[in-house]
């Protein structure tokens, strides 16, 4: 195992994602003029994902939503290929089709996939994780299909208002009150109002799953109902990219875990939503747009230097779906009544104290500038 620490040269960036794409930015932002190598799966450049299951769902044939400014790194990008394995002694990243790319260090920032109910493959289960599955499932409702989504997470619910809005009579799937395990059942109550105002059909249940009758594939909620539609959308969590690591020696019970300035080792970091991080007493994935952006800052700063910052965290969160937004710094859920700072309890600036003291300042259907929710949230509280 190569545990010198020395000033890289060449480091391979593993995943094309925001977390990769970041770390390759905070290393020239730190003066790092070696190489950069960029494998990544996706044939595309990095893009927004979180736009997948809002505006590009919604914008008819506006295909600009996901977009991010041109990288300026100036990485050799690989993309279409992914990373099959990583050898640290020898410090080469092994690629899908036998190459081998060495490196100094290492950056992964392999992402998640999305989780899939049905086993053995259905041809009618939609997943949302990539810019192909938005795209595809997008041509999908065009025609209108009956939709059946699996997830009261903001993901399915983000999905559900998407469906909708094209057109498609819509049923959600979720085990209690949408969004009321992320955000509390306060926060969950005007997404579920507005929902069922606008038409959407909710099935509140235990654990559903897919069955196949007579070749037709349907969501069973639980309780011996069955819920036949044309298109099934699963959003029901995600699974960390580490396959590729399986031997590599890298992994603690399976996880990646690294520590508070992102590394695992001194000349390999990782970060987003692949990484565990220590983080308010916990070692946990985080898996966030923002995080990602602080979590690859801070590894990338680690590679090249011992003083690099610890990882400072602040949750933020955002979501759309039925015509409201939300933006969230702080814990989730949150419990009880809040207190209103701006506007008023539908459409302004809330704040809940967590028990543990600290804060989560909220914008509902409410336009603030992000700095000042941070500020809202914990620190004066
Ligand atoms: C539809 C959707 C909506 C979301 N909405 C929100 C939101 O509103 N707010 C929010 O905060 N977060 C949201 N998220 C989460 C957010 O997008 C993620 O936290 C963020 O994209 C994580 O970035 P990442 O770079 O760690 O991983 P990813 O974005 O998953 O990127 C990882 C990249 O690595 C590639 N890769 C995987 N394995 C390999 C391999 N072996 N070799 C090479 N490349 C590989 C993948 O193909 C992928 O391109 C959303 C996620 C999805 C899917």
């Amino acid at each position: 195992m190569n545990t010198l620490r020395r000033t890289p040269r060449d480091i391979v960036v593993v995943g094309n994602g925001i977390a990769g794409l970041t770390a390759c930015d905070t290393l020239r932002a730190e003066g790092f003029d070696g190489r950069i190598t960029v494998i990544g799966e996706e044939p595309v450049a990095p893009y927004s994902r979180p736009a997948l299951s809002k505006a590009l769902l919604r914008d008819g044939d506006d295909l600009t939503s996901h977009l991010l400014p041109e990288a300026t790194h100036g990485a050799i990008e690989r993309r279409g290929i992914g990373a099959a394995g990583v050898d640290i002694d020898r410090q080469r990243v092994r690629l899908a089709d036998g190459d081998d790319v060495p490196y100094d260090a290492l950056v992964i920032a392999t992402g998640t996939r999305a989780r899939r109910l049905g086993r053995g493959g259905h041809s009618n289960e939609y997943t949302v994780r990539t810019l192909a599955d938005a795209l595809a499932l997008r041509a999908r409702l065009v025609s209108k299909p009956s939709v059946v989504v699996v997830g009261g997470g903001p993901l399915g619910m983000e999905i559900a208002s998407g469906a909708l809005a094209a057109g498609c009579a819509t049923t959600l799937v979720s085990k209690g009150i949408p969004l009321a395990f992320h955000l509390g059942e306060w926060l969950a109550a005007p997404f579920r109002n507005a929902a069922l105002a606008q038409g959407l059909t909710i099935v509140t249940t235990g654990s559903a799953q897919i069955v196949t009758r007579d070749d037709v594939s349907l969501v069973a909620p639980g309780d011996g109902a069955v819920i036949e539609a044309d298109v099934i959308v699963t959003a029901i969590g995600d699974v960390p990219n580490v396959d590729w690591l399986a031997t590599s020696g890298l992994l603690t019970s399976g996880a990646l875990v690294v520590d508070r300035r992102g590394l695992v080792r001194p000349n390999i970091a990782a970060a987003g939503d692949v990484a565990a991080f220590p983080h308010a007493g916990r070692v946990a994935r985080v898996p966030l747009w923002t995080s990602a952006i602080d979590q690859a800052k801070v590894a990338a700063a680690a590679l090249l230097r011992p003083d690099a910052p610890e990882l400072a965290f602040q949750q933020y969160f955002w979501t759309e779906a039925f015509g409201l937004s939300l933006k969230v710094i702080g814990p989730t859920p949150v419990v009880g009544e809040p207190e209103i700072v701006e506007g008023t309890a539908t459409q302004g600036v809330l704040r809940w104290r967590q028990p543990d003291g600290s804060g989560t300042a909220v914008a509902l259907d409410y336009r603030i500038p992000i700095p000042k929710l941070r500020r809202l949230s914990a620190h004066d509280l």
